[in-house]
């Protein structure tokens, strides 16, 4: 665990990620809006996660048109 930074690492080749967007959804699963936020690396993976659960697992972003750098 890091304590001093929040930047997370990308799941694919590590490099530490910054935000690039948020995203307000409507989650399937439990029909609540929710916002994702989307990371990318220094790579250029991109990937989201729900904003209330930082303990799930990243998944690749699907619209790298909109949200890539
Ligand atoms: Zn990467």
């Amino acid at each position: 665990m890091e304590a001093t930074s929040t930047a997370p690492g990308c799941p694919s080749c590590g490099r530490s990620m910054t935000g690039t967007a948020m995203v307000l959804a409507r989650r399937e699963e439990d029909g609540r809006r929710v916002c994702r936020g989307v990371w990318q690396c220094s790579d250029r993976h991109l990937w989201w996660r729900w904003s209330d659960r930082p303990d799930e697992p990243w998944e690749v972003c699907p619209h790298p048109e909109r949200f890539g750098a």
